[in-house]
């Protein structure tokens, strides 16, 4: 099976290239703008693999498409490539637009012209399959919302809190997900009008390896060996349900071969975490395996919130357990001191992000 990665030089992309080629005998493309986000040395490892490709197009480019789906002839497509981070999208939304509603357009416009010319057989195997977020929901009530909640009398552990599940109707926050709820009612709409074979994924927070440091974790991990202040929003309540990044790659290969068309399944890690709490962890574990004079949780600095800044996600995952068999194999604990390790192991991989360098080598590598 020949399957188009979108996006596949980002943060989740690489590790599904990196999943297809090591855990399958599946041929990937990759094909990605390469814009600040994506990094080929991320796919150092599995590169020179005969199985891998790359092409660098941008999927506002509908010519470029075009040709890379009648070169390769997939037989499914991952879609990754996005703008992904909500900070930047609140300063900037034009270029979420741009890349995840017409980007995912176009991409749509091209699997249905391809899917329509493809033989019987090829045509019942062929999936298009979109991935996205949680975000796309709001948020959820927060335990501190509650009778029992901060400020509002006793505290009770016991409070049964509501969970995203794929019927939870749409309410994104930020222009980021609003962009990809755009791109989620795209897909389906392509589905119900055109008959394009779909699938949808909505997945809570990643986080592991080769994760951009101007993300959460990476930018605590990095800025705690640094001895730089460790940035928390507002009270740093915020609660996120954490994924760890492999765990989500086998989750998404499984989908794109297994799943039913025209589903959606959730995707979580069932660890809902505060975000204090996941910067605090970091610095006991960073206490642990690096220790220096003073503790690290010293460095940790609270910031004016985010605008708009969603109060609670957590997945329910019941339904790709109950109908595919996934669930993931790291707790938040080991994937977290993973990630740690990881990032501690592979300085060069990120200092050639934090001095730009990854960019510079592209450009003088012809790409
Ligand atoms: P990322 O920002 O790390 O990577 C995005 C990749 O897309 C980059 O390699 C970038 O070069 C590429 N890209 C951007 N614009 C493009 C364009 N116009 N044409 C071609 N390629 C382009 O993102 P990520 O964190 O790996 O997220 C991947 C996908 O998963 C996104 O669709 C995101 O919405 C979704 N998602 C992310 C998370 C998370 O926690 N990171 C959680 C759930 C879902």
């Amino acid at each position: 099976m020949k399957i188009l990665v979108t996006g596949g030089a980002g943060f989740i992309g690489s590790a599904v290239v990196r999943h297809i080629i090591n855990n399958t005998n599946h041929s990937v493309v990759n094909l990605d703008k390469l814009t600040y986000a994506g990094n080929l040395e991320s796919l150092a490892s599995v590169s020179t693999n005969e199985r891998y490709a790359f092409e660098q197009v941008d999927i506002c480019d509908a010519t470029e498409l075009k040709r890379v789906f009648e070169q390769h002839k997939p037989n499914i497509i991952m879609h990754l490539a996005a703008e992904s981070h909500v900070d930047r999208s609140i300063d900037g939304p034009g270029e979420f637009m741009q890349t995840n509603i017409i980007g995912t357009y176009n991409l749509l416009e091209q699997a249905r012209a391809y899917c329509a010319n493809l033989e019987v057989e090829a045509k019942a195997k062929f999936k298009f399959h979109h991935i996205s977020t949680d975000e796309v929901y709001g948020d959820l009530q927060h335990p501190d919302d509650f009778i029992g909640g901060e400020g509002k009398g006793e505290k009770s552990e016991s409070q049964n809190l509501p969970l995203f599940t794929e019927d939870t109707s749409y309410a994104p926050s930020s222009p980021y997900s609003a962009s990809k709820a755009s791109s989620d009612h795209l897909v389906r709409a392509w589905a119900r009008t055109y008959g394009l074979p779909t699938v949808v994924t909505n997945c809570s927070n990643n986080y592991g390896p080769y994760h951009f440091p101007e993300k959460l974790i990476p930018l605590v991990i990095l800025n705690a060996v640094a001895e730089k202040p460790l940035p928390v929003y507002g009270k740093g309540n915020q609660i996120r349900d954490w994924l760890y990044v492999e765990d989500h790659a086998e989750a998404l290969v499984l989908v794109a071969t297994e799943g039913k068309v025209g589903e959606t399944y959730n995707i979580g890690g069932h660890n809902e975490k505060q975000n204090i709490e996941v910067v605090k962890t970091i610095c006991q574990i960073l206490d642990e395996v690096k220790p220096k004079a003073k503790k690290y949780a010293e460095q940790i600095t609270f910031v004016a919130d985010r605008p708009g800044h969603d109060m609670r996600y957590a997945i329910d995952a019941s339904k790709i357990q109950k109908e595919l068999g996934w669930q993931p194999k790291e707790t938040f604990e080991t994937g977290l001191r993973k990630t740690v390790l990881w990032y501690l192991e592979n300085e060069t991989w990120w200092q050639n992000v934090l001095s730009g360098h990854y960019q510079l080598e592209r450009l003088g590598s012809g790409n």
